[in-house]
């Protein structure tokens, strides 16, 4: 057997590349605590709701789930607002932006548009599916620039990604901007939609001044995707949703593998729907985090962008190697991310930890920029 089995698009495919993992590292190194700030997952941990949620269903996991989620939609619905048959759930976000492009896209036919750099998930769904990807960069300050954006559209494109706030910078548009290009995009080039990725949209200091969906100012042809693996703390149990337009969740329940959402990722979602005090506790630990952070980064001489999600994308001071930071940090038993995937080879990417862990991290800085 050799690669000419595969289809060329998958021979050719450059995979999605994950933050390293704790058992990595603890084996590399021998390290007794690691400290993970790699993959903006909640700084801290499961809701207790969720989690006894799930201890509390373990002995129904022989059974399969009920087809849909409805119990989940309709949580879901009233959380937002919103009609039931708009609301649609996968497993993670990541189902939901690989079937948006399947439902939407003919292979070799249409195209998907995006900032560059983006989320990888985007690009690479897309091209193993044969599907052009058009795109355009990012200002320099990481801010998008709407117009060229627009440019990159034609009568070829079914879908235009952005994600706000943005990872890997932080940066999140005015809803202002947001909506109007909603609205030229509707008015020029209907058969398009606009997928807004609000991962990190709870985050912001003011979310109704950054969420369409918060904002009620959805229009006929956008998309919302939200995800349970941030601020609800539930990211190695993958689910996500988004509320769509009603003929696109109608294709969506049809075309989704019937229970990719597993029982016990329902049951927790449900839960952590209902952890209050969970929630409120992480944005506060976050939003104080991410201040601590980026005050401590800066006077250490570092540029650290403004940003509005669980994360901060930073450059070290001039003479500082970016991959040496990261393996020095690295031995002393903390992840943070390298950029190389988003085309970014002199920045890092941090999410904010909990007190003690960006204690540890901001020692550790201070440590190898002295
Ligand atoms: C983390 C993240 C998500 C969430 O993905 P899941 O599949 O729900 O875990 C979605 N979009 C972006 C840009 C992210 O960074």
């Amino acid at each position: 057997m050799d690669q000419e089995i595969l289809r060329k698009n998958i021979v050719a495919l450059d995979a999605y590349t994950p933050g390293l993992s704790i058992d990595e590292i603890r084996q590399k190194y021998n390290c007794a605590s690691i400290i993970k700030m790699a993959s903006n997952e909640n700084p801290l941990g499961v809701p207790p709701l969720a989690a006894e949620a799930i201890r509390r269903h373990a002995e129904e996991a022989f059974r399969y789930p009920r087809g849909g989620n409805p119990r989940l939609v309709k949580a879901l619905a009233r959380h937002h607002d919103v009609p039931e048959n708009t609301i649609i759930c996968g497993n993670g976000s990541d189902e939901i932006i690989d079937l948006l492009i399947r439902m939407l896209c003919e292979p070799r036919e249409h195209a998907i548009v995006c900032f560059n750099p983006c989320f990888s998930l985007y690009p690479i769904q897309a091209r193993i599916s044969d599907i052009a990807v058009e795109s355009t960069p990012l200002r320099d300050d990481f801010s998008f620039d709407f117009d060229a954006l627009l440019g990159k559209v034609d009568a070829r494109s079914r879908l235009v990604f952005l994600t706000t706030p943005d990872n890997p910078s932080g940066y999140c548009p005015p809803l202002s901007d947001v909506r109007a290009f909603a609205e030229t995009l509707l008015e020029r080039f209907p058969r398009c939609l606009l997928v807004i990725d609000e991962a990190y949209v709870d985050f912001c200091e003011h979310e109704e001044e950054h969420s369409l969906l918060r904002a009620k100012a959805m229009l006929p042809n956008t998309v919302c995707m939200r995800t349970f693996s941030k601020s609800f703390g539930l990211a190695g149990l993958r689910l996500g949703y988004a509320v769509v337009p009603e003929i696109l969740a109608d294709a969506y329940w049809r075309a989704r593998l019937p229970f990719s959402v597993n029982l016990l990722a329902e049951e927790a979602g449900l839960a952590a729907l209902a952890d209050h005090a969970f929630r409120d506790e992480t944005l506060r630990v976050v939003k104080e985090g991410r201040k601590t952070i980026s005050e401590n980064l800066t006077r250490m001489g570092c540029t650290v962008m403004p940003s509005e999600a669980n994360f901060l994308l930073f450059s070290l001071p001039s003479g500082h190697d970016v991959n040496e930071c990261f393996t020095t940090l690295l031995s002393k038993g903390i992840i943070i991310r390298t950029l190389k995937g988003y085309n970014l080879p002199n920045h890092l990417r941090v999410s904010v930890g909990n007190e003690a862990e960006n204690k540890a991290f901001l020692a550790a800085m201070d440590d190898y920029l002295r």
